[in-house]
């Protein structure tokens, strides 16, 4: 008992002395000192709320920000005019910092406890990208002092990638090249907790299918029309039947976006929008086949022709556990979200209304452990994946959301806008801070890191990206 009181004092010594040791830091400090200057940051880019490919002002913000601190920029990169790379420092390890920033489509929201639309305003920051994007701007700009007053050798890459919500611009720029001269990519996320991300997610490809029929008078000469609807709804039912025979961790879902003008014209163009998921790449692309199988069952039973659009599609996420480990010690030295008495009530409203005791808010205060052994078996995909299969990588969250909220839901809007989100992207600044230098002291993790990256992808591997050659689907959040 005295032995195991010894080591808790000993451990919690520990801690409170690398805390303290911490904090003397001058980047560490600089991030302390710059709450309201990252704060205004990311408000702004919520304000704006920018749909994939379409974020011209929150680019902008970033892109300035990072020159106004030193770092050169190149953008308009891989075919994107929002997507850039800034760059600072000389010499090796590269250390590369990924930063999304676009909002999602119909989730306007303000920063209150309750639902309640902006008026005139359609997009919402549902994934906390506003969060993402600043934190780790302000990250790298710590990094970029410590490497100046030191005189350290080392160069840091901002990866501003845009469209991450279905538009994948890190698949294009991963493509082209963008990623090559980079040995170690570091990747956060805002989330409803603070942990290291160990799970492979899932692998998706996201396709259209538009039928072709002909139109008629749907009364008069409905036997000269043929319904392009009806393609759509064959392939439908069809891929809803298949459910009972697909391994059970995959994710098939879709939407209608073209159904037809009128009851009473046949419809001529209908298209449908498919989202597959996998967390294995091999069986996703049995999934993707047998889709198109029945796409092409489905024209052929209705007497209308279907064409396809791959829109997207990225890689599920590679997983390295010696960079895993080391994000998981400077996110402890970091800590949790620790609320303010107005962020507090704030948080209290959301997760009562969610039907979650208070108690579950100190999730956000508290670090998880390492769940290397048992993964989060969660079903989203990111193009983070296409990058981790390229580059060594590794993914992490702060508490910017209030603990027991979902994923894309209007209370994560609402806590991003506010400071929560502020101290959870200032969190993830230290976070990714803290490991690049361990990265640049040490250069055994880097080839530790490498080395483990290579054995996992396995010595065949060659990328092959799921979208092909097409280009950067640029208008598909423009509303047509
Ligand atoms: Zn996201």
């Amino acid at each position: 008992m005295r032995k195991l009181l010894l080591t808790l004092v000993f451990a919690l010594g520990t801690q409170i002395l690398l805390f303290a040791q911490i904090n003397d830091n001058s980047f560490i400090k600089y991030l302390d000192q710059s709450f309201s200057v990252y704060d205004k940051l990311q408000k702004a880019i919520w304000k704006h709320s920018e749909l994939g490919f379409l974020e011209t002002e929150s680019s902008t913000l970033l892109q300035n920000h990072l020159k106004e601190n030193g770092f050169s920029i190149e953008s308009n990169l891989a075919g994107m005019p929002t997507a850039f790379v800034a760059t600072y420092g000389s010499g090796g390890p590269a250390i590369g910092i990924l930063a999304e920033f676009d909002a999602l489509p119909g989730l306007s929201q303000d920063t209150i406890s309750s639902r309640q639309h902006i008026d005139h305003k359609d997009g919402g920051h549902a994934c906390g990208h506003n969060l993402f994007g600043t934190g780790s701007v302000a990250g790298a700009v710590a990094i970029k002092k410590w490497l100046s007053e030191n005189k350290h050798g080392g160069t840091i890459k901002v990866f501003g990638t845009p469209a991450e919500e279905g538009g994948g611009g890190k698949v294009y720029m991963v493509r082209d090249g963008v990623f090559k001269d980079v040995d170690i990519v570091l990747d956060w996320h805002p989330s409803s907790s603070n942990a290291v991300n160990v799970g492979a997610g899932t692998a998706i490809q996201m396709i259209d299918y538009t039928f072709h029929g002909k139109a008629s008078h749907a009364a008069g000469s409905p036997d000269k029309g043929r319904s392009a609807l009806d393609g759509v709804e064959a392939l439908n039912y069809m891929v809803n039947l298949s459910r009972e025979h697909i391994p059970s961790s995959s994710r098939i879902h879709y939407v209608i976006t073209k159904g037809g003008e009128a009851p009473n014209v046949v419809p001529e163009i209908a298209s449908v929008s498919y989202y597959i998921r996998s967390p294995k790449r091999e069986v996703l692309n049995d999934l993707v086949e047998w889709v198109d199988q029945a796409s092409e069952g489905a024209a052929k039973g209705t007497q209308t022709k279907v064409t396809r659009e791959i829109i997207s599609g990225f890689y599920e996420r590679l997983f390295n556990k010696k960079l895993s480990e080391l994000v998981q010690k400077n996110l402890e030295i970091v800590g949790g979200v620790h609320y303010d008495e107005r962020e507090r009530k704030f948080a209290e409203e959301i997760v009562k209304d969610l039907g979650f005791e208070t108690s579950k808010l100190d999730e956000a205060k508290t670090v998880k452990p390492l769940a290397i052994e048992n993964p989060d078996q969660g079903g989203g995909s990111s193009d983070v994946g296409d990058v981790s299969w390229n580059v060594p990588t590794v993914s992490f969250g702060t508490a910017s959301f209030i603990p027991g909220s979902a994923g894309h839901s209007w209370q994560n809007v609402a806590s991003g806008g506010t400071t929560i989100g502020t101290k959870a992207l200032i969190n993830s600044a230290k976070v990714i801070a803290l490991t690049a230098i361990d990265l640049y002291k040490n250069s055994e993790i880097v080839k530790d890191a490498k080395e483990e990256f290579e054995g996992r992808r396995g010595k065949d591997f060659s990328y092959e990206s799921l979208i092909g050659d097409r280009a950067p689907a640029l208008d598909y959040r423009v509303k047509k």
